[in-house]
């Protein structure tokens, strides 16, 4: 229920006001986010780099209500994959097709995707588009699949509590598209979405294991010691290198882990999330760990 709550709030834009010009919720939200601007997102990644971990840039925001607002979104794309480029960093880009207009003009979101990844691909790079709510599953999988006809550096994510997901999954390797697996961070309805965790996860599971035999390079993306635990005794089981997939984790998440991924030989890609536009995204995040929003609310209170 909690879950169910913050996520609602996420689309609260009395509440983003309130809690974007707190301080001291802006103070909390740098644990779950690298920066307000380009160059926090560099820093970070860099620092990522010097670990040993490639990144992904994801320059916040989603939504957007304006042609306006898509163009420079997908401006600051470039900008993110030209800087990429310039500062030699093992990196690529995360980004979402509500950001790019998809709810202004599909067109437009379209052919603003479709520069972008071919901009990637001159830059021998690769852009992944994020899976936002199930109003956009079946527009994203399709404007991937197109962009992908063209230019092929470009991927998509698959969501483990869907129902649709394992055949989702089937149809994206079919079509040689790279995948994120993960979980699913919105609010579904019980006729397409698993309610409970243990079925997400043996989804997840089932997923898993289409994905890593299939010769492509995937992404595992989770912080589930569980789900880790499965995906490293199927690769060994099956004789799949740790070449051949990645994990994926989130800036600020279960560091601990990531460094632990590190040392035993596996690929470990941190997300880096940046920009002003931070609401949801935090929000999501709080809704996905009640500790979070605990932790949130009593720094809001000890100095409120
Ligand atoms: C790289 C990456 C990209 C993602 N991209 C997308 C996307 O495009 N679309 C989408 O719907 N979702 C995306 N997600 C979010 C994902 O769907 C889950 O909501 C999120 O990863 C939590 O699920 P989990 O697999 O970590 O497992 P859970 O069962 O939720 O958590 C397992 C354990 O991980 C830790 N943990 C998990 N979340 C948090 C947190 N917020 N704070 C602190 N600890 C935490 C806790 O220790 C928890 O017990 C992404 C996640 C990752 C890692």
């Amino acid at each position: 229920m909690l879950r169910a709550l913050l996520l609602n709030l996420s689309q609260s834009q009395r509440l983003a006001r309130f809690v974007m010009h707190n301080g001291t919720s802006r103070r909390v939200v740098r644990r779950f986010v690298a920066g307000e601007t380009l160059d926090d997102a560099v820093a970070a990644v860099r620092a990522q780099n010097q670990a040993g971990s490639p990144g992904s840039f994801d320059y916040l925001g989603e939504s957007v209500s304006t042609e306006a607002e898509a163009r420079r979104a997908a401006d600051a794309y470039r900008a993110i994959l030209d800087r990429i480029a310039a500062e030699r960093l093992d990196a690529n880009a995360s980004l979402k097709l509500t950001q790019l207009g998809l709810d202004v003009d599909a067109a437009l979101c379209e052919n603003l995707l479709s520069d972008i990844v071919a901009h990637a691909e001159r830059l021998n790079n690769f852009v992944r588009i994020d899976m936002e709510s199930s109003a956009y599953t079946q527009r994203t999988i399709d404007l991937c699949k197109r962009v992908h006809a063209k230019h092929a550096s470009v991927g998509t994510v698959v969501q483990s509590y869907l129902f649709r997901t394992e055949q989702d999954a089937k149809d994206l390797i079919a079509a040689g598209i790279r995948m994120r697996l993960v979980k699913g961070a919105y609010k579904e309805p019980p006729a397409l979405a698993y309610p409970k965790k243990s079925d997400v996860d043996a989804n997840y599971v089932r997923v898993m294991k289409l994905l890593l035999p299939s010769g492509i390079y995937h992404g595992i993306a989770t912080h589930d010691p569980d789900m880790i635990e499965a995906t490293k005794h199927f690769a060994t089981e099956h004789e799949i290198g740790k070449d051949k997939f990645e994990f994926q984790m989130l800036y600020g998440i279960r560091t601990d882990l990531q460094e632990q991924l590190r040392r035993e030989g596996y690929r470990l890609r941190v997300y880096v999330p940046f920009g002003s536009d931070w609401f949801p995204y935090f929000m999501r995040r709080l809704a996905e760990r009640p500790a979070n929003l605990k932790f949130f609310l009593s720094n809001l209170f000890r100095r409120g």
